[in-house]
C-alpha cells in the first residue's frame, strides 16, 4: 500500500518531489508487476502438444545413437547415426513450412570438422578424424523491413553422448540431453510459425556439443560473418524435468536461466570499466536472462500450482566446470542464455545404459517428464513472440555524469526501425539485488527531446542502484534492457 501511495505521489505532483521518508529508488517508482499478456501469444502457447514434443523424443531416441561421430561410420544399421537424425529434423521443418505457404526457411550449415583440437577444458580430442558436422536451422523472417534485421534464435543439441564420448555405435538415447532442448527447438517452430512477428525467428539443432561445442561455434561463426544482428539465443540443454523415483528435490515448477557476467567478448579495458562501475551483472546476456523472468511473470502466474513455471537467475555462464551452446555464441560476441531443469540426476546423463548394483544408468526416455518439456517450450514461445514483436533495445543509452549529485541523468535513443508508438521503460534494483525491482514510463521523468534523442533526470541516485532501460510498444511487449553507461 505504501508503495502504491508513493507511485501516486509521482504521478500526482513531479517524480522530482518525493513523498516523505521513502527511500528515493522505492518512492519513485512502482514495484514491477507483470506486463498485460497478448491474446496472440497466449494463442500460441495453448497451441504447444505435449503429444507432439513426445513423439518427436520417441523418434529422436529410435535413431540409436546421436553421437556426432557417426557421421563418418559406414556400418550403422539404416535409419540410425546422426546423419539420419539430422535428415528427419530438416523434413520436420519443412513440414512445418508447408504448413504455413512456406514461411520457413530450412537451411543447413555443414563443415568437416579438423581431428585433434581440445575438447572442453582442454581435455583430451575428441574428434579422431575429420568429421562431418550438420546444423539444421528454419528462419521465420520478420514481416516489418525495418525491424527484420533484428533475430531471435532458439537452439538444442541433437548429438548425444554415453561414458566414452567417442562410443558411436552403443546404445545413446539421450532422451534428456538434449532430445528434450531438440523439441523444445522443433516445438517454437512449429507453434511459431503459425503467426507473423515484425523482427525474425531461428529456430536450431546443433550436432557437436559433446565433443566440444563444434556445431554451434561454425553457427556462431557464421553469424557473426554473415553480421546477423543476433540480438538474443536461448539455449535448451536438459529441459527434460528428468523423473526418478524416490528424487524429491526436483521440481516442475523451476527451470535454471545460466548467463555469463562479464562478456567473454569483452576487451580488457572493457572488463575493467565494467568492474569499476559495479555492473558484472548487466551484461547482455544476464538482461536476456531478466526478460525471461518478465515475460514469466505475465504468461506463467504462479496461481495456478500446475500451470505456474519460474525462472530461476543463475548468475554464472554454466553449471559447475561444464558447458553449453550459449557459450560459443558469446565468445562471438552475442546474447545468450542457457535453460535447465533445476535438478539434474547424472545416472541419467552421458552413462552407457546398464544396470548396476540395481542402479538403473541412462538417459532413457521414461526419465522424461513431457509435460515439463512443454512447460518450457511454452516459456521459450513466450520470449521469443515477445522480443521479435517488441522494438529493439534502446541504442546509445548513456548515463550523463557532468554533475555528479543524487539525480540520475540519462540519455538514450529509440532503436533504428522503431514504431511511432515506442514507448521507454526505465527500470532499477538495488546493486545487491539480481532482478530488476521497481520501474516506471520514462516520459514521467522530468524528459528532454531533441530529434530522436531522449534524456530524463531521475531523482534516484545512481550510486544505489542500477538501472536499465526498456523499449516498449503500445500493446507492452518490451525489449530486454539496456544498462546506461557513462
Ligand atoms: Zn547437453
Amino acid at each position: 500500500m505504501l508503495q502504491a501511495i508513493s507511485f501516486l505521489c509521482v504521478l500526482a505532483l513531479s517524480p522530482s518531489i518525493l513523498c516523505a521518508q521513502q527511500l528515493d529508488f522505492k518512492a519513485t517508482g512502482a514495484p514491477l508487476k507483470a506486463e498485460s499478456a497478448d491474446p496472440q501469444i497466449t494463442a500460441a502457447l495453448r497451441r504447444v502438444s505435449v503429444d507432439v514434443i513426445h513423439r518427436n523424443i520417441e523418434k529422436l531416441v529410435a535413431f540409436n545413437n546421436r553421437n556426432t561421430l557417426s557421421s563418418m561410420e559406414t556400418d550403422l544399421p539404416e535409419g540410425t547415426g546422426i546423419t539420419a537424425a539430422a535428415a528427419w529434423i530438416k523434413a520436420q521443418f519443412e513440414a512445418y513450412s508447408a504448413q504455413c505457404g512456406g514461411c520457413l526457411e530450412v537451411k543447413e550449415d555443414t563443415y568437416i570438422e579438423p581431428a585433434g583440437k581440445p575438447g572442453f577444458g582442454n581435455s583430451a580430442p575428441r574428434i579422431a578424424k575429420p568429421t562431418r558436422l550438420t546444423t539444421v536451422y528454419a528462419v521465420l523472417k520478420g514481416t516489418d523491413p525495418a525491424q527484420s534485421q533484428r533475430r531471435y534464435l532458439v537452439t538444442g543439441h541433437y548429438d548425444t553422448r554415453i561414458t566414452d564420448v567417442m562410443d558411436d555405435h552403443s546404445f545413446a538415447p539421450g532422451a534428456n540431453d538434449d532430445s528434450s532442448g531438440t523439441a523444445v527447438s522443433l516445438e517454437c517452430a512449429r507453434v511459431l510459425s503459425r503467426q507473423r512477428f515484425p523482427a525474425t525467428l531461428v529456430f536450431v539443432a546443433v550436432p557437436g556439443e559433446e565433443q566440444a561445442l563444434n556445431g554451434s561455434k561454425h553457427l556462431a561463426e557464421l553469424a557473426k560473418a554473415e553480421n546477423w544482428d543476433l540480438e538474443g539465443v536461448l539455449n535448451n540443454d536438459i529441459v527434460g524435468g528428468n523423473t526418478t523415483p524416490g528424487e524429491t528435490h526436483q521440481s516442475k515448477s523451476l527451470v535454471r536461466v545460466f548467463s555469463e557476467n562479464v562478456p567473454a567478448s569483452a576487451t580488457p579495458s572493457e572488463v575493467r570499466r565494467i568492474l569499476s562501475l559495479g555492473v558484472e551483472s548487466d551484461s547482455p546476456s544476464r538482461e536476456i536472462a531478466r526478460e525471461i523472468t518478465a515475460v514469466a511473470r505475465t504468461y506463467f502466474p504462479s496461481a495456478i500450482p500446475s500451470q505456474a513455471l519460474k525462472p530461476v537467475l543463475e548468475l554464472r555462464l554454466d553449471r559447475y566446470l561444464r558447458g553449453g551452446d550459449h557459450r560459443s555464441f558469446n565468445e562471438e560476441g552475442f546474447a545468450a542464455a542457457r535453460l535447465t531443469e533445476w535438478r539434474e540426476d547424472f545416472n541419467h546423463q552421458h552413462q552407457k545404459v546398464r544396470v548396476e548394483n540395481g542402479v538403473e544408468y541412462g538417459d532413457l526416455i521414461k526419465f522424461d517428464d513431457f509435460a515439463y518439456i512443454a512447460k518450457i517450450a511454452r516459456l521459450n514461445i513466450a520470449v521469443l513472440a515477445t522480443m521479435a514483436s517488441a522494438p529493439g533495445m534502446p541504442i546509445h543509452v548513456r548515463m550523463l555524469t557532468r554533475n555528479l549529485d543524487n539525480d540520475s541523468i540519462i540519455r538514450f535513443e529509440a532503436p533504428a526501425g522503431a514504431p511511432a508508438s515506442t514507448w521507454f521503460k526505465l527500470v532499477w534494483r538495488e546493486t545487491s539485488v539480481s532482478d530488476w525491482q521497481y520501474g516506471a514510463k520514462a516520459s514521467l521523468y522530468k524528459e528532454q527531446v531533441a530529434g530522436m534523442e531522449h534524456t530524463i533526470t531521475v531523482p534516484v541516485s545512481k550510486d544505489n542502484v542500477i538501472f536499465g532501460l526498456r523499449s516498449c510498444d503500445a500493446a507492452g511487449h518490451c525489449s530486454s534492457a539496456v544498462t546506461p553507461l557513462p
